[in-house]
């Protein structure tokens, strides 16, 4: 769904020039070709200097030109990235009530994703995610879907029909010991033989994979026999596609690899020896993994998905995201609904802030304690530019760069008047004083969807707040 009209926004770009750092481009056009890319960003240049000088240069002609300006109070940031969500269960979100991983996915998880084997019940609920999840600002997200062929099919058509980026995995589960009979692959080679089958139809539909691309997904290692893991591995090496599956969330979990897999050194090595860990992996969690795990998945380039909604809704632990990039481990954000309790991924930035000091509070005195906590910029750069590598879309989105395409959401925050009444929806009042990165601060830790006033994905309009 290539945008077919060229377009210039204007008004104030932010966005993530390093892990450290946001770019404040004010008083900026960035001009947008009809496939989507960015074709040209001028700072200091007006709606004026636009049509008498950045048209002309470029070959284009005001009349062919739509024009989207920032009011009073807003901006343009990159779309969100969500590296890890399962959109069977969003039926599920806030209801984990006292569970931990293990029958939080007997009880509520499994059942949900039975029941979604009915193509009209996933049509309704697949709809309902996708919409929610744009409307927060996600542009791509990296997502897990359910066992069913068709109804995995279908979320892809969704994702495509409705304007988001996506990786959509057909979830392989085989192991007799821990799945339950009514939802569990009769082989391995029935999981690969199923996978496949969902790689044929994005092909179809998305010949390119230029929106849609399949992701391998083995739910997890416990969930699959070692035979369906190694075809698994052999299933990406022979097509280069993605893997994404979870890795080290809770202590159960753990001791479920250890047993299944008595021969294997940890957890991580388990997806290694199957052919399963590569720069195109997304591991979601990696709360618990061991030093020794850790270099391994630097050594393979292969990426975490940080949780952190969900580590702490399920009680499953903190990841020490400081702790990863210091081992050369790329981090993106994951709203892993319903794990996590939210589609959004602003919100699972600000958790990611505070689950960063829950894991200061446990390190001594001194520097490391100083470092463990992460900054505004941090937090938005795993939301976004952090997300995009994740996914390996680094060189195509999460950044407002010539060449990158246009995924973003224009941000419009509530200015307070004389009288003390805030004109603009949302949680975050401004009033006037506060510095660019105050605001962005304020937005961080209030903002949700009501502040999310258009989003666009390659350029195109996916969703308008009314
Ligand atoms: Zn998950």
């Amino acid at each position: 769904m290539a945008s077919r009209t060229r377009k210039v926004f204007l008004g104030t770009f932010i966005y993530s020039k390093s892990r450290e750092e946001l770019s404040y481009l004010v008083n900026t056009a960035v001009c947008v070709d009809e496939s989507g890319k960015i074709a040209a960003v001028r700072e200091g240049c007006d709606r004026a200097k636009v049509e008498a000088e950045v048209l002309p240069e470029l070959g284009w002609s005001l009349e062919e030109v739509e024009v989207r300006a920032c009011e009073e109070g807003q901006f343009f940031f990159p779309g969100f990235v969500d590296t890890h969500i399962h959109a069977p269960q969003y039926p599920n979100v806030g209801i984990f009530g006292k569970t931990t991983l293990m029958d939080w996915l007997s009880t509520y998880t499994f059942p949900m994703e039975a029941k979604l084997a009915a193509v009209d019940q996933a049509r309704r609920v697949y709809t309902a995610v996708i919409r929610r999840m744009i409307s927060h600002g996600t542009t791509s997200a990296a997502i897990h879907a359910a066992r069913g062929v068709e109804s995995t099919n279908l979320l892809a058509d969704l994702c495509l029909s409705l304007g988001l980026r996506a990786l959509v995995g057909r979830v392989c589960m085989d192991e007799k010991r821990t799945c339950p009979d009514f939802y569990c692959d009769e082989s391995p080679e029935d999981s690969v033989l199923h996978t496949r089958a969902c790689i044929a139809h994005v092909q179809e539909i998305d010949p390119g994979f230029e929106m849609v691309k399949p992701v391998i997904t083995p739910r997890f290692a416990p969930s699959c026999t070692a035979a369906a893991l190694g075809l698994l591995g052999e299933l990406r090496k022979e097509t280069g596609l993605p893997v994404q599956t979870h890795i080290s969330e809770n202590a159960g979990e753990m001791a479920l690899v250890a047993e299944l897999f008595p021969d294997v050194k940890d957890y991580a090595t388990v997806y290694d020896v199957h052919g399963l860990l590569g720069p195109d992996t997304i591991l979601a969690h990696a709360v618990h993994l061991s030093e020794d795990e850790a270099a391994l998945i630097a050594e393979r380039g292969a990426k975490v998905s940080h949780c952190p909604s969900s580590n702490s809704c399920l009680t499953s632990g903190h990841a020490r995201v400081r702790w990863l990039w210091d081992r050369g481990v790329e981090v993106g954000l994951g709203t892993d609904m319903s794990g996590g309790y939210s589609p959004s991924v602003l919100e699972n930035a600000r958790q990611a802030s505070l689950v960063s000091r829950h894991v200061a509070v446990g390190i001594p005195d001194g520097p490391e304690k100083e470092r463990a906590k992460l900054t505004v910029e941090e937090v938005l750069y795993l939301a976004t530019r952090g997300g995009a590598r994740v996914m390996g879309l680094g060189e195509r989105v999460g950044a407002f760069e010539v060449g990158m395409e246009f995924d973003a959401v224009l941000v419009g925050l509530g200015l307070v008047g004389e009288d003390g009444v805030a004109v603009g929806e949302g949680n975050v009042d401004v009033f006037g004083w506060e510095t660019w990165e105050e605001k962005i601060a304020k937005w961080l830790f209030n903002g949700d969807d009501r502040n999310c006033r258009a989003v666009w994905v390659r350029g195109t309009l996916v969703h308008e707040r009314a």
